[in-house]
């Protein structure tokens, strides 16, 4: 394992100190299915939110791997605390600090910088794993743009200030592709023409997941995210910035299992049954160094993915979903077993297990499911397209013959 330097051990070392209050809070986040205010609060004091803000934007300039280190603590104590970093320092933020003009990404990093989580708008009722599919429409009008459509699974609908929108540009009639639209809620309520309804979720309970409805959303010009390379390459441009988010997903899968270890191992300590710690039956200590191994071999991807950030800023594509996959996967099994080795105390709403198991599963599915993810890598290690659509391999046969 790669050693730290002493400026990340540092860093690291405070995230720690800092998660014992997100653990002390985090079953009251989950049984109250409150985003905790006061947590955030913390983190922003801390100079948790905004890491990877450039200091010329008011940030401290930290890398993608600074941010995991942060997130890693956290998500150990609060799976949910763990998100916020990620959002804090991925995603939106780091397409809009990649992106983004001298004016959006002074409005990003200020909100972000006082405590902000953003959301970004992607999945739809009939859109999912098919993102491309999506049907909500950005459409010109002089000065602005006029946005109608239905979002699904937005981390931190109602929450959030800032947000980025993914929608179908329509100019003069014609469609140029899907851009990136950014709204800032300043009041209290939601931006005109949105509103969020919550969706009641498994796990993750104090992070708000809502359908946000746009009904005549204007979105005047100078806030429409425009990536290098034209609408016709903007949504993949943006999705680059998306592997930030994924490894940050990876990390907090990566936390929370780590947690849930954590207390396995104290437990099989602690436990006795037939006069002996559980820890001495070999089936329990096998399942321990099998999740010690997984964990460790997360660990790797997620920190090689953290540190492979290309030309572009983001990081490396291949890397990033091997490490979400693993991590996303590793965290449904390790959870689960250290539950296993609480017995009936660990299937108890008064224990963090449960919560841990919960916590987990979301990781194979959002921000890519294991099995889109899966295929990404498939198609970057054959070098090669694996269209999904019926009629996909038939069309990329068509365009080798123009
Ligand atoms: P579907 O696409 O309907 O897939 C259903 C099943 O079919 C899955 O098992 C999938 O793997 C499989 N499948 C589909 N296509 C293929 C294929 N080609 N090959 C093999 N298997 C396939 N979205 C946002 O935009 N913003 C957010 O902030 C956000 N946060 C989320 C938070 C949570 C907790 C969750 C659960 C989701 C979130 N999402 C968010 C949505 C998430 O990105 C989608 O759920 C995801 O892309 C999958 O889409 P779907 O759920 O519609 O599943």
């Amino acid at each position: 394992m790669t050693e730290l330097t002493d400026a990340e051990s540092r860093l690291r070392d405070r995230a720690r100190e800092l998660a014992r209050e997100a653990a002390a809070q985090a079953a009251a986040a989950d049984r109250s299915e409150q985003y905790p205010w006061p947590m955030v609060a913390r983190m922003q004091q801390a100079g948790f939110m905004g890491l990877t803000i450039p200091k010329e934007m008011g940030g401290p300039g930290l890398s993608y791997f600074d941010a995991v280190l942060v997130i890693e603590e956290f998500s150990k104590a609060c799976a949910v605390c763990g998100r916020i970093a990620v959002e804090a320092n991925m995603g939106a933020v780091g397409a809009i600090m990649a992106y983004g003009s001298a004016a959006q990404k002074k409005i990003a990093a200020e909100l972000v910088l006082a405590g902000d989580k953003p959301a970004i708008l992607i999945t739809e009722p009939e859109a999912g794993s098919a993102a491309t599919d999506m049907r909500t429409r950005a459409v010109r009008r002089g000065d602005s743009w006029v946005i109608d459509g239905d979002k699904t699974w937005i981390t931190g609908g109602g929450v959030s200030r800032l947000h980025l929108i993914f929608a179908r540009a329509v100019e003069d009639g014609e469609e140029k592709g899907i851009g990136g639209f950014i709204v800032a809620r300043t009041g209290e309520g939601m931006p005109d023409g949105m509103t969020a309804e919550r969706i009641p979720s498994m796990g993750l309970r104090g992070m708000p997941e809502a359908n946000i409805a746009m009904r005549g959303l204007v979105v005047p010009d100078s806030m429409v995210l425009r990536p290098p390379g034209g609408w016709a390459r903007g949504f993949g441009r943006l999705m680059d910035a998306y592997n930030g988010q994924r490894v940050g997903a990876a990390t907090v899968a990566l936390g929370l299992a780590a947690g849930a270890y954590d207390h396995a191992l104290v437990r099989a300590q602690a436990r006795e049954q037939f006069g002996r710690p559980i820890a001495e039956f070999q089936g329990l200590a096998w399942m321990l160094a099998d999740m010690s191994i997984e964990l460790e071999a997360s660990r790797a991807l997620v920190w090689r993915a953290a540190r492979s950030a290309g030309p572009n800023g983001f990081p490396d594509r291949l890397a990033a979903a091997q490490a979400k996959v693993m991590a996303a996967d590793m965290a449904i099994r390790v959870t689960n077993n250290a539950l296993q080795v609480w017995g009936a105390a660990g299937y108890s709403r008064e224990n963090p297990m449960e919560r841990y198991v919960r916590d987990a599963r979301m990781f194979a599915i959002a921000g890519g499911t294991a099995q889109v993810l899966r295929t990404q890598v498939a198609e970057q290690i054959l070098g090669r397209k694996l269209p999904q659509t019926r009629g996909g391999f038939v069309r990329l046969a068509e365009k080798a013959e123009r």
